[in-house]
């Protein structure tokens, strides 16, 4: 899913999706490992809570993830994922705040400090680079790299640039992982 249709995502919405995610064969307790739950609806109860079956605990998705005790929507968690994980360069705590329209800078902070905390933990960890070694990220051009002229002619053009079409994107991200005993040094 991407930025713009996290964007249009309720915070109901955004909550399932992240429970897809974490939960792909359905809720599992976090205190006891039990697969039998049921929901607790009503406006009695936040949404997404769920009470165990196995030793009546109560329990959300965000639970045991960066995500839990935040007083920010899941869908902003998303879209700072989402933000994030596609900033090639990096981006900023104050760059993060404006384009999520966070009225704070420290809770853009938080956000990206988490992110990146997890980032450096498995699962993810191994899936960017396990063992301390370096990631190596490249772009390459599918179909011809586009002429910069058709570019700066237009830069508002609604066709994508020469060489692209929705079947032929054009850009794409390549990752390669190398050991770090092997690494070159500038
Ligand atoms: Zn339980």
């Amino acid at each position: 899913m991407n930025l713009s249709e996290i964007s249009r995502l309720s915070e109901d919405q955004a909550r399932e999706y992240f429970e897809q995610i974490r939960w792909p064969h359905g809720p599992i307790c976090p205190h006891c490992g039990s697969v039998e739950s049921k929901k607790l609806e009503g406006k009695a109860h936040r949404s997404g809570l769920y009470k165990c079956s196995g030793c009546g605990g109560q329990f959300t998705a965000t639970i045991n993830t960066i995500m839990e005790d935040s007083h920010l929507p899941v869908r902003t968690w998303l879209m700072a994922f989402s933000i994030l994980c596609s900033a090639k360069k990096g981006i900023s705590a104050l760059q993060l705040q404006r384009q999520l329209g966070l009225g704070s800078y420290r809770s853009a902070w938080h956000l990206a400090h988490r992110i990146r905390h997890a980032m450096d933990r498995e699962p993810l960890k191994g899936l960017l680079g396990a063992a301390g070694g370096t990631v190596e990220v490249d772009e390459m051009f599918v179909g011809g790299k586009p002429r910069k002229t058709s570019q700066c002619a237009n830069p508002w053009r609604s066709e994508p640039p020469q060489g692209q079409s929705e079947k032929n994107p054009g850009c794409r991200f390549g990752r390669a992982w190398r050991p770090r005993k092997s690494a070159g040094r500038i």
